[in-house]
């Protein structure tokens, strides 16, 4: 390791030595986020911003293309309106933000800062819907949301955070179940192909599904350090808050009906997953999908003559095809450069100098696998081409490798317990289905079960734990 690679890496603490601060290093250095005075509450800077971007645009796309459409509610929620749906006020009082004044005088009845929008909305559809010809409503929209989080991380849990919503209403619970599921493999295929991230699906136990939801159904990874994140969620809601909220259409045989619900939503917290799932000691590795930065020109020695020109051409070649930068500042030597790119995680960079230009060629080096390779100068935007296709594909296996070595099977309690001491990570066991049981687990553990997968295997006739009768494997694993 050359002195000035060293220091940059130096600069971020080793993964193994402290996970978090690795994560808060590697945030930092790569300029995605700042600290805000508001604790909880941070400010996404144009490296974070730009990612935030490419996921949105990604799915946006697929709402559409599924007939969603997008719109939006206000930010302010009536205390009187979060109240209607019992479990869910519930659930979400001791997280709200209130707004109790507007200017100096103290308002009649306070208003909460969205924590997530089914009330509002519902309050609104209530309104709108008079005949099952106006079904299926399908909207979504972009927005931020707060809610007042005891311990924050950026991205991972924040108390003001970005995300989407959707909310739908369909005239039969199966096709709200339909459309529930359709939303997580919207959610399944953004995590597997834009983010090369490996996703587990299934349904949540009662305990750990959303306040309000007749089902939950979530996307669960596995980070580096043994964790699980939940990434996303969608929740059948069936006819609670539309019974709560008086949502009703005169339906083909000429009765009044309560529709079926839906919500579903990814936030930030993404962000956090690519981080933790695809970085290492040097900082990022961004797959080329959501990478602000997808390819970076540095030329070497580019007051030589050519080498300037060439770089442009090369800028030229590619920049209607990939994300591309060309860095010309003077200030920085092309080292100090390439390390600065390594740790912000650009997919690709292309050294240029005046040896390289004489044989008309360019170094292409790849920071998934830190390969470097000699490419012709006319064979460029191919082998680009093909480098962002590899090591989309390259940094999905590798995560996938990754999450099969740390999951493991439990079939009695101390293996289980063994497991969660020494090797972090997500432990399939069979479950009796007794929250007492979830609950006694998460006691002595800190594991909670992520999710009932959809992909059951038979590991056993019994509960691990208290030797019930068990139909259902599930995951289990502590989580952010
Ligand atoms: P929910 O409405 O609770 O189902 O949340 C939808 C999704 O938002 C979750 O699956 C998380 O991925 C994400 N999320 C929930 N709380 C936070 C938070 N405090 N910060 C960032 N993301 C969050
Ligand atoms: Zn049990």
């Amino acid at each position: 390791m050359g002195k000035k690679e060293k220091q940059f890496v130096e600069e971020i603490t080793p993964m193994e030595v402290d996970f978090a601060q690795w994560y808060t290093d590697v945030i930092k250095k790569t300029d995605m986020v700042d600290y805000s005075p508001v604790k909880g509450f941070m400010v996404i800077k144009p490296y974070g911003y730009a990612i935030w971007e490419n996921i949105q645009q990604f799915m946006d796309k697929r709402f559409k293309d599924t007939g969603h459409k997008n719109c939006y509610f206000p930010l302010l929620i009536p205390e009187s309106l979060l109240q209607k749906e019992a479990e869910h006020v519930e659930g979400f009082a001791p997280e709200v933000a209130w707004v109790t004044h507007g200017g100096n005088e103290e308002l009649a009845e306070r208003l909460c800062v969205r924590p997530t929008s089914e009330t509002i909305i519902c309050s609104m559809y209530s309104k709108w819907l008079d005949s099952y010809r106006d079904l299926p409503f399908l909207y979504n929209q972009w927005c931020s949301v707060v809610r007042w989080e005891k311990s924050t991380r950026p991205f991972l849990r924040t108390s003001e955070f970005l995300w989407q919503e959707g909310h739908t209403l369909h005239e039969t619970y199966d096709e709200a179940q339909e459309e529930t599921l359709q939303m997580l493999g919207i959610y399944k295929e953004t995590a597997e192909e834009l983010l090369a991230i490996p996703v587990i699906t299934g349904q949540k136990t009662e305990r750990e599904k959303f306040a309000g939801a007749y089902a939950t159904y979530t996307m669960e990874a596995l980070m580096h350090d043994g964790k699980a994140l939940q990434a996303g969620t969608s929740h059948n809601l069936g006819q609670h808050f539309t019974k709560a909220f008086d949502i009703s259409f005169l339906d083909r045989d000429g009765t009044l009906k309560n529709p079926y619900h839906t919500s579903w939503g990814v936030s930030t917290r993404l962000i956090g997953g690519i981080i933790m799932v695809h970085g290492d000691n040097r900082g990022l590795a961004l797959p080329p999908g959501i990478a602000p930065t997808q390819a970076v020109i540095v030329p070497v020695a580019s007051h030589k003559e050519g080498v300037s020109e060439a770089a442009e051409k090369i800028y030229e070649e590619l920049r209607y095809d990939f994300r591309t930068e060309i860095d010309d500042r003077d200030q920085y030597s092309p080292g100090w450069k390439f390390n600065e790119w390594e740790m912000k995680g650009v997919p690709v960079r292309i050294e240029i100098g005046p040896r390289d230009l004489e044989n008309q060629q360019a170094v292409v080096f790849r920071r998934d696998t830190l390969e470097k390779q000699v490419c012709p100068l006319d064979q460029l935007k191919d082998t680009v081409s093909s480098l962002m296709k590899d090591i989309q594909k390259n940094l999905f296996e590798k995560a996938k490798a990754m999450r099969e070595q740390n999951t493991h099977v439990a079939t009695d309690a101390e293996m289980f317990k063994n497991i969660m001491k020494e090797k972090p990570g997500f432990v399939k066991t069979m479950w009796c289905g007794e929250e007492s049981c979830e609950l006694k687990v998460k006691e002595e553990t800190g594991a909670t079960i992520r999710c009932i997968p959809f992909e059951q295997e038979k590991l056993g006739e019994t509960c691990p734990f208290c030797g019930e009768k068990a139909d259902k494997m599930v995951y289990y694993a502590k989580a952010y």
